[in-house]
């Protein structure tokens, strides 16, 4: 069935061109994968959480989502690797890995050299941050899935971190251009409301091409919106957010969503 939303076309043209120019790796968006279409009531968009073992993550449209809506246990245990085209020993899925040193080298190219500060936390690392108000909690935290990554900009011995990460340039290009290499900035500027989560210009997510795509020239854009959870976020969204949010560790902020 054709997809009547725009988003929806936009992927499955990516996905189109991907698989003829033989440069498609598959994953998390295969070339079979159902895009979210809001005008096809058959669609996947708006799908609900009818999971009823929390040890494997709510996937609509084979996207998995993570959060204070939609938790993992302790039995949820990706297969992560320490990719050796990223620097410093971080843990990630592999697909993650491969997208992620693209995107290095694309932004090594416009004069910005990225670092990872977190990728992959495991339950037990998550519980064991540092217990503050605004932790949050194991189990709702997308860094368990090993498709989160938090950056930084090197800058000679310095690091570009946190709000002003956001601020620089390079986190600028990372909210245009992270698109390209299958991610998305995963909580965007004024978007608590539907993520839960304040704005950290610094985190992104691995979704794939074909998903990422439909977050072209879209940075506010949130991932719940993409999928059509927006009515149970914003139901929700009254609730408390003390769960989530960021704690201050050594001279920048790391995200601890
Ligand atoms: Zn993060």
């Amino acid at each position: 069935m054709k997809p009547s939303h725009p988003w929806a076309r936009a992927a499955c043209a990516l996905v189109a061109s991907l698989v003829a120019a033989g440069s498609w790796a598959g994953g998390a968006a295969t070339a079979s994968a159902q895009v979210p279409d809001p005008a096809n009531p058959s669609s996947c968009y708006a799908a609900k959480d009818t999971r009823t073992s929390h040890a494997r993550p709510f996937q609509p449209c084979g996207v998995l989502v993570i959060s204070k809506w939609h938790r993992v246990t302790r039995g949820y245990v990706p297969h992560v690797v320490d990719p050796a085209a990223i620097p410093g020993h971080h843990k990630m899925t592999a697909e993650t890995g491969k997208a992620l040193a693209a995107l290095f080298a694309a932004a090594e190219r416009a004069g910005y050299r990225l670092v990872v500060r977190s990728a992959y936390r495991s339950w037990r690392e998550q519980g064991l941050l540092p217990k503050v108000a605004t932790t949050a909690p194991q189990g709702a935290s997308e860094h368990q899935s090993g498709t989160s990554i938090d950056l930084a900009l090197q800058v000679g011995y310095r690091q570009v971190r946190g709000a002003a990460f956001g601020r620089h340039p390079a986190g600028r290009w990372v909210r245009e251009d992270a698109w390209r290499y299958g991610f998305i900035l995963r909580y965007p500027q004024g978007r608590q409301g539907s993520t839960g989560i304040p704005y950290e210009p610094w985190h992104l997510r691995y979704v794939g091409p074909g998903h990422s795509v439909a977050f072209k020239g879209r940075p506010s854009l949130t991932l719940e919106q993409y999928l059509g959870l927006g009515g149970a976020h914003r139901a929700l969204s009254t609730t408390s957010n003390r769960d989530t949010g960021r704690l201050r560790l050594g001279n920048g902020l790391l995200a601890l969503a």
